[in-house]
Protein backbone atom coordinates (compact mmCIF):
# COMPACT_ATOMS: atom_id res chain seq x y z
CA UNK A 1 0.00 0.00 0.00
CA UNK A 2 1.01 3.32 -0.96
CA UNK A 3 -0.79 6.37 0.50
CA UNK A 4 -0.20 9.95 -1.60
CA UNK A 5 0.29 13.00 -0.45
CA UNK A 6 -3.00 14.46 -1.31
CA UNK A 7 -3.16 18.50 -1.59
CA UNK A 8 -6.77 18.30 -1.75
CA UNK A 9 -8.70 21.45 -0.35
CA UNK A 10 -10.72 19.01 0.70
CA UNK A 11 -12.35 16.42 1.26
CA UNK A 12 -8.48 16.56 2.24
CA UNK A 13 -6.17 13.89 4.18
CA UNK A 14 -7.00 12.77 7.65
CA UNK A 15 -4.28 11.44 10.03
CA UNK A 16 -3.10 8.09 9.06
CA UNK A 17 -3.07 7.22 12.79
CA UNK A 18 -7.09 7.85 13.07
CA UNK A 19 -7.40 5.76 9.81
CA UNK A 20 -6.11 2.61 10.85
CA UNK A 21 -7.89 3.14 14.35
CA UNK A 22 -11.14 3.87 12.50
CA UNK A 23 -10.12 0.58 10.65
CA UNK A 24 -9.15 -1.48 13.69
CA UNK A 25 -12.53 -0.67 15.60
CA UNK A 26 -14.51 -1.27 11.98
CA UNK A 27 -16.39 -4.00 12.76
CA UNK A 28 -16.34 -4.10 16.54
CA UNK A 29 -16.41 -1.00 18.37
CA UNK A 30 -15.02 -1.22 22.00
CA UNK A 31 -16.40 -4.83 22.43
CA UNK A 32 -20.37 -3.61 21.26
CA UNK A 33 -20.10 -6.08 18.39
CA UNK A 34 -21.26 -3.95 16.13
CA UNK A 35 -19.65 -0.42 13.59
CA UNK A 36 -20.23 2.82 14.92
CA UNK A 37 -21.94 3.42 11.51
CA UNK A 38 -24.56 0.18 12.60
CA UNK A 39 -25.34 2.05 16.20
CA UNK A 40 -28.78 3.44 17.44
CA UNK A 41 -27.76 7.55 17.54
CA UNK A 42 -29.88 7.29 20.69
CA UNK A 43 -27.81 4.11 22.25
CA UNK A 44 -25.50 4.10 25.04
CA UNK A 45 -22.64 3.37 23.32
CA UNK A 46 -22.99 6.29 20.51
CA UNK A 47 -24.04 8.55 22.90
CA UNK A 48 -20.82 7.98 25.11
CA UNK A 49 -18.65 9.07 21.44
CA UNK A 50 -20.65 11.74 21.16
CA UNK A 51 -20.32 13.17 24.50
CA UNK A 52 -16.58 12.47 24.26
CA UNK A 53 -15.90 14.25 20.90
CA UNK A 54 -17.81 16.94 22.05
CA UNK A 55 -15.62 17.25 25.28
CA UNK A 56 -12.39 16.90 23.60
CA UNK A 57 -13.20 19.34 21.25
CA UNK A 58 -14.08 21.89 23.90
CA UNK A 59 -10.36 21.20 25.65
CA UNK A 60 -8.75 21.76 22.56
CA UNK A 61 -10.37 25.03 21.36
CA UNK A 62 -10.78 26.17 25.15
CA UNK A 63 -14.64 26.70 24.62
CA UNK A 64 -15.62 28.78 27.40
CA UNK A 65 -19.02 27.28 28.97
CA UNK A 66 -21.26 29.86 28.02
CA UNK A 67 -20.83 28.41 24.19
CA UNK A 68 -23.34 25.43 22.34
CA UNK A 69 -21.06 22.99 20.50
CA UNK A 70 -23.26 21.53 17.29
CA UNK A 71 -22.75 18.92 15.18
CA UNK A 72 -24.87 19.43 12.20
CA UNK A 73 -25.13 18.35 8.73
CA UNK A 74 -25.67 20.09 5.60
CA UNK A 75 -22.24 21.76 5.22
CA UNK A 76 -20.78 25.02 6.01
CA UNK A 77 -23.08 26.01 2.83
CA UNK A 78 -26.26 25.68 5.07
CA UNK A 79 -25.06 28.37 7.37
CA UNK A 80 -25.01 30.78 5.01
CA UNK A 81 -28.58 30.64 5.75
CA UNK A 82 -28.93 29.62 9.03
CA UNK A 83 -27.04 32.54 10.23
CA UNK A 84 -29.07 35.19 9.04
CA UNK A 85 -31.58 33.14 10.26
CA UNK A 86 -30.89 32.60 13.54
CA UNK A 87 -29.00 35.44 13.93
CA UNK A 88 -30.80 38.86 13.04
CA UNK A 89 -32.82 38.73 16.20
CA UNK A 90 -35.52 41.76 14.85
CA UNK A 91 -32.80 43.30 13.19
CA UNK A 92 -32.66 44.27 9.42
CA UNK A 93 -29.27 44.35 8.64
CA UNK A 94 -25.72 42.30 8.39
CA UNK A 95 -22.07 43.27 8.31
CA UNK A 96 -20.21 41.37 5.89
CA UNK A 97 -16.34 41.06 4.80
CA UNK A 98 -15.45 40.39 1.24
CA UNK A 99 -12.30 38.78 1.00
CA UNK A 100 -12.89 36.09 -1.45
CA UNK A 101 -15.24 33.18 -3.61
CA UNK A 102 -16.55 32.00 0.10
CA UNK A 103 -17.12 35.24 1.55
CA UNK A 104 -19.34 36.18 -1.69
CA UNK A 105 -21.22 32.87 -1.10
CA UNK A 106 -22.14 34.03 2.11
CA UNK A 107 -22.83 37.59 1.05
CA UNK A 108 -25.56 36.25 -2.00
CA UNK A 109 -27.20 33.76 0.56
CA UNK A 110 -28.02 36.44 3.17
CA UNK A 111 -29.22 38.95 0.82
CA UNK A 112 -32.10 36.46 0.29
CA UNK A 113 -32.60 37.64 4.22
CA UNK A 114 -31.87 41.07 5.11
CA UNK A 115 -30.32 43.81 3.88
CA UNK A 116 -26.34 42.97 3.72
CA UNK A 117 -23.37 45.87 4.22
CA UNK A 118 -20.29 44.97 2.72
CA UNK A 119 -18.32 46.93 5.42
CA UNK A 120 -14.83 46.03 3.50
CA UNK A 121 -14.27 44.26 0.35
CA UNK A 122 -10.34 43.26 -1.08
CA UNK A 123 -12.15 42.51 -4.50
CA UNK A 124 -9.85 45.88 -6.14
CA UNK A 125 -7.14 43.92 -5.01
CA UNK A 126 -7.38 40.89 -6.40
CA UNK A 127 -8.25 39.60 -3.01
CA UNK A 128 -4.24 39.63 -2.12
CA UNK A 129 -4.82 42.10 0.57
CA UNK A 130 -7.25 42.50 3.64
CA UNK A 131 -8.18 46.22 4.25
CA UNK A 132 -7.10 47.54 7.58
CA UNK A 133 -10.20 47.01 10.21
CA UNK A 134 -9.78 50.91 10.23
CA UNK A 135 -11.09 51.65 7.05
CA UNK A 136 -14.16 48.90 7.66
CA UNK A 137 -17.35 50.82 7.20
CA UNK A 138 -19.35 48.79 9.60
CA UNK A 139 -22.98 49.90 10.59
CA UNK A 140 -23.56 50.13 14.92
CA UNK A 141 -27.53 48.63 13.93
CA UNK A 142 -25.76 45.43 12.42
CA UNK A 143 -26.76 42.18 14.25
CA UNK A 144 -23.51 40.53 13.58
CA UNK A 145 -20.46 40.96 11.41
CA UNK A 146 -19.62 38.01 9.39
CA UNK A 147 -16.14 37.18 8.03
CA UNK A 148 -14.01 34.34 6.55
CA UNK A 149 -10.68 33.99 8.43
CA UNK A 150 -9.21 32.10 5.55
CA UNK A 151 -10.26 31.79 2.05
CA UNK A 152 -9.76 28.37 0.43
CA UNK A 153 -9.61 29.52 -2.88
CA UNK A 154 -7.21 32.50 -2.59
CA UNK A 155 -5.11 31.57 -0.09
CA UNK A 156 -6.03 34.66 1.71
CA UNK A 157 -5.79 34.68 5.50
CA UNK A 158 -6.43 37.28 8.80
CA UNK A 159 -3.51 37.53 10.47
CA UNK A 160 -5.69 39.25 13.21
CA UNK A 161 -9.45 39.12 14.50
CA UNK A 162 -11.45 42.09 14.18
CA UNK A 163 -12.83 43.83 17.29
CA UNK A 164 -16.13 43.95 16.92
CA UNK A 165 -17.19 45.45 20.43
CA UNK A 166 -20.70 44.99 20.77
CA UNK A 167 -21.68 43.54 17.27
CA UNK A 168 -21.21 40.01 17.70
CA UNK A 169 -18.23 38.37 15.66
CA UNK A 170 -19.35 35.52 12.82
CA UNK A 171 -16.45 33.67 11.83
CA UNK A 172 -16.58 30.78 8.48
CA UNK A 173 -13.75 28.89 10.09
CA UNK A 174 -14.17 25.64 6.92
CA UNK A 175 -10.51 25.68 6.21
CA UNK A 176 -9.08 26.83 9.23
CA UNK A 177 -10.18 25.60 12.31
CA UNK A 178 -8.13 23.85 14.67
CA UNK A 179 -5.00 24.82 12.41
CA UNK A 180 -3.17 27.46 15.67
CA UNK A 181 -4.74 28.49 18.95
CA UNK A 182 -7.62 30.48 19.15
CA UNK A 183 -9.51 32.73 21.46
CA UNK A 184 -12.87 31.45 21.15
CA UNK A 185 -14.33 34.20 23.52
CA UNK A 186 -13.76 36.72 20.87
CA UNK A 187 -16.42 34.90 18.44
CA UNK A 188 -20.10 34.93 19.08
CA UNK A 189 -20.38 32.12 16.15
CA UNK A 190 -17.55 29.66 14.81
CA UNK A 191 -18.75 27.52 12.01
CA UNK A 192 -17.00 24.96 9.62
CA UNK A 193 -17.33 21.74 7.55
CA UNK A 194 -15.88 18.94 8.39
CA UNK A 195 -13.69 17.74 5.26
CA UNK A 196 -10.62 20.03 6.16
CA UNK A 197 -9.23 20.04 9.39
CA UNK A 198 -11.67 18.16 11.52
CA UNK A 199 -13.31 14.46 9.65
CA UNK A 200 -14.73 13.26 6.95
CA UNK A 201 -17.40 15.28 5.05
CA UNK A 202 -20.99 15.21 5.90
CA UNK A 203 -20.33 16.96 9.24
CA UNK A 204 -20.43 20.81 10.11
CA UNK A 205 -19.39 21.65 13.42
CA UNK A 206 -20.78 25.11 15.18
CA UNK A 207 -19.78 26.71 18.10
CA UNK A 208 -22.26 29.60 19.33
CA UNK A 209 -22.39 31.76 22.81
CA UNK A 210 -25.63 30.96 24.58
CA UNK A 211 -27.08 34.97 24.42
CA UNK A 212 -27.37 34.38 20.39
CA UNK A 213 -29.73 31.42 20.64
CA UNK A 214 -33.80 31.40 20.46
CA UNK A 215 -34.87 34.18 18.45
CA UNK A 216 -34.93 32.43 15.55
CA UNK A 217 -36.88 34.41 12.43
CA UNK A 218 -40.58 31.73 12.38
CA UNK A 219 -39.13 30.41 8.66
CA UNK A 220 -35.94 29.36 10.14
CA UNK A 221 -36.58 25.63 8.87
CA UNK A 222 -36.15 23.27 12.78
CA UNK A 223 -33.11 21.66 11.52
CA UNK A 224 -31.40 25.13 10.68
CA UNK A 225 -32.91 26.47 14.26
CA UNK A 226 -29.89 26.64 16.91
CA UNK A 227 -31.92 26.95 19.66
CA UNK A 228 -33.54 23.57 18.62
CA UNK A 229 -30.27 21.49 17.99
CA UNK A 230 -29.07 22.81 21.06
CA UNK A 231 -31.75 21.53 23.26
CA UNK A 232 -31.86 18.19 21.22
CA UNK A 233 -28.17 17.44 21.38
CA UNK A 234 -27.62 17.75 17.88
CA UNK A 235 -30.34 14.96 17.85
CA UNK A 236 -32.73 16.81 16.25
CA UNK A 237 -32.61 14.06 13.66
CA UNK A 238 -30.51 11.38 12.36
CA UNK A 239 -27.02 12.76 12.83
CA UNK A 240 -24.56 12.46 10.87
CA UNK A 241 -22.70 9.04 13.33
CA UNK A 242 -19.89 7.97 11.90
CA UNK A 243 -17.98 11.54 10.65
CA UNK A 244 -19.10 12.55 14.57
CA UNK A 245 -17.13 9.49 15.79
CA UNK A 246 -14.28 10.16 13.05
CA UNK A 247 -14.10 13.52 13.87
CA UNK A 248 -13.64 12.66 18.14
CA UNK A 249 -10.40 9.94 16.95
CA UNK A 250 -8.84 13.58 14.84
CA UNK A 251 -9.25 15.85 18.11
CA UNK A 252 -7.71 12.89 20.09
CA UNK A 253 -4.64 13.03 17.53
CA UNK A 254 -4.53 16.67 17.97
CA UNK A 255 -4.27 16.36 21.85
CA UNK A 256 -1.61 13.91 21.08
CA UNK A 257 0.35 16.36 19.07
CA UNK A 258 0.28 19.57 21.29
CA UNK A 259 -2.85 20.67 21.19
CA UNK A 260 -3.62 23.67 18.81
CA UNK A 261 -0.34 24.92 20.28
CA UNK A 262 1.64 21.99 18.70
CA UNK A 263 -0.16 21.65 15.97
CA UNK A 264 0.37 25.88 15.52
CA UNK A 265 3.94 25.32 15.75
CA UNK A 266 4.07 22.55 13.06
CA UNK A 267 1.33 24.21 10.68
CA UNK A 268 3.29 27.67 10.51
CA UNK A 269 6.75 25.48 10.12
CA UNK A 270 5.18 23.63 6.98
CA UNK A 271 3.90 26.76 5.05
CA UNK A 272 6.91 29.25 5.92
CA UNK A 273 8.97 26.39 3.90
CA UNK A 274 6.75 26.32 0.86
CA UNK A 275 6.22 30.20 0.89
CA UNK A 276 9.98 30.48 0.98
CA UNK A 277 10.63 27.43 -1.97
CA UNK A 278 7.94 29.99 -3.93
CA UNK A 279 9.63 33.52 -3.03
CA UNK A 280 12.83 32.25 -3.59
CA UNK A 281 12.49 31.23 -7.24
CA UNK A 282 11.91 33.12 -10.20
CA UNK A 283 9.50 30.87 -11.60
CA UNK A 284 7.17 30.35 -8.64
CA UNK A 285 5.01 33.29 -8.02
CA UNK A 286 1.91 33.70 -5.07
CA UNK A 287 0.35 36.65 -5.53
CA UNK A 288 -0.98 37.24 -1.82
CA UNK A 289 0.22 40.25 0.24
CA UNK A 290 2.75 38.67 2.53
CA UNK A 291 1.07 39.38 6.16
CA UNK A 292 -2.14 37.51 5.13
CA UNK A 293 -0.81 34.65 3.33
CA UNK A 294 -2.84 31.39 4.57
CA UNK A 295 -1.21 28.55 6.42
CA UNK A 296 -3.64 26.16 5.34
CA UNK A 297 -4.15 26.91 1.38
CA UNK A 298 -1.05 28.15 -0.74
CA UNK A 299 -1.98 28.33 -4.30
CA UNK A 300 1.07 29.46 -6.61
CA UNK A 301 1.15 30.12 -10.89
CA UNK A 302 4.72 29.00 -13.09
CA UNK A 303 6.08 31.37 -14.83
CA UNK A 304 4.97 29.80 -17.93
CA UNK A 305 1.06 28.74 -17.47
CA UNK A 306 2.00 25.94 -20.80
CA UNK A 307 3.66 24.20 -18.37
CA UNK A 308 1.08 23.12 -15.41
CA UNK A 309 0.23 19.82 -17.52
CA UNK A 310 3.52 18.79 -17.01
CA UNK A 311 3.71 20.07 -13.73
CA UNK A 312 0.86 18.22 -12.47
CA UNK A 313 1.80 15.17 -14.33
CA UNK A 314 5.63 15.10 -13.15
CA UNK A 315 3.96 15.86 -9.59
CA UNK A 316 1.73 13.03 -9.64
CA UNK A 317 4.38 10.85 -10.37
CA UNK A 318 6.13 11.81 -7.30
CA UNK A 319 2.78 10.96 -5.35
CA UNK A 320 2.10 14.22 -4.93
CA UNK A 321 -2.01 14.67 -5.77
CA UNK A 322 -4.57 17.02 -6.55
CA UNK A 323 -2.00 20.43 -7.04
CA UNK A 324 -4.36 22.22 -9.70
CA UNK A 325 -5.58 25.31 -8.87
CA UNK A 326 -8.94 25.88 -8.44
CA UNK A 327 -11.01 26.97 -11.72
CA UNK A 328 -11.35 29.92 -11.36
CA UNK A 329 -7.51 31.11 -10.42
CA UNK A 330 -5.83 28.52 -12.53
CA UNK A 331 -2.25 27.40 -11.90
CA UNK A 332 -1.38 25.42 -8.56
CA UNK A 333 -2.96 24.94 -4.96
CA UNK A 334 -1.18 23.43 -2.12
CA UNK A 335 -3.46 22.49 0.33
CA UNK A 336 -1.78 21.47 3.57
CA UNK A 337 -3.99 21.01 6.19
CA UNK A 338 -3.45 19.47 9.56
CA UNK A 339 -2.84 16.13 8.76
CA UNK A 340 -0.74 16.77 5.68
CA UNK A 341 2.99 15.24 6.70
CA UNK A 342 5.64 17.77 6.98
CA UNK A 343 7.27 14.89 4.42
CA UNK A 344 4.66 15.86 2.03
CA UNK A 345 6.21 19.76 2.14
CA UNK A 346 9.49 18.50 1.92
CA UNK A 347 8.90 16.44 -1.36
CA UNK A 348 6.76 19.38 -3.04
CA UNK A 349 9.63 21.66 -2.75
CA UNK A 350 11.90 19.21 -3.87
CA UNK A 351 9.53 18.51 -6.91
CA UNK A 352 9.44 22.11 -7.76
CA UNK A 353 13.21 23.05 -7.30
CA UNK A 354 13.90 19.88 -9.90
CA UNK A 355 11.06 21.39 -11.83
CA UNK A 356 12.45 24.33 -11.68
CA UNK A 357 15.73 22.71 -12.98
CA UNK A 358 14.48 21.49 -15.81
CA UNK A 359 12.30 23.79 -17.27
CA UNK A 360 13.14 27.52 -15.94
N1 LIG B 1 -16.51 28.11 3.35
C1 LIG B 1 -15.23 27.85 3.07
C2 LIG B 1 -14.17 28.79 3.54
C3 LIG B 1 -14.91 26.69 2.35
O1 LIG B 1 -13.64 26.42 2.05
C4 LIG B 1 -15.93 25.82 1.94
C5 LIG B 1 -15.66 24.53 1.19
N2 LIG B 1 -14.54 24.47 0.43
C6 LIG B 1 -17.25 26.16 2.24
C7 LIG B 1 -17.51 27.30 2.96
C8 LIG B 1 -18.38 25.28 1.82
O2 LIG B 1 -18.39 24.17 2.62
P1 LIG B 1 -19.38 22.96 2.42
O3 LIG B 1 -18.94 22.24 1.21
O4 LIG B 1 -19.18 22.19 3.70
O5 LIG B 1 -20.75 23.53 2.30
Amino acid sequence: MTRKYNFSAGPAMLPQEVLEQAQAEMLDWNGSGMSVMEMSHRGKEYMSIAAEAEADLREIMAIPDNYKVLFLQGGASSQFAAIPLNLLRGKESADYINTGAWSKKAIAEAKRYCSVNVASSSENSGFSTILPFESWDTNPDAAYLHYTPNETIGGLEFPWIPETGDTPLVADMSSNILSRPLDVSKFGMIYAGAQKNIGPAGLTIVIIRDDLIGEAMDICPAMMNYDVQAKGGSMYNTPSTYSWYMAGLVFKWIKKKGGLEGIGEINQRKAEKLYTAIDNSDFYKNPVDKACRSWMNVPFTLANSDLDGQFLEQASERGLVTLKGHRSVGGMRASIYNAMPEAGIDALVQMMVDFEKENG
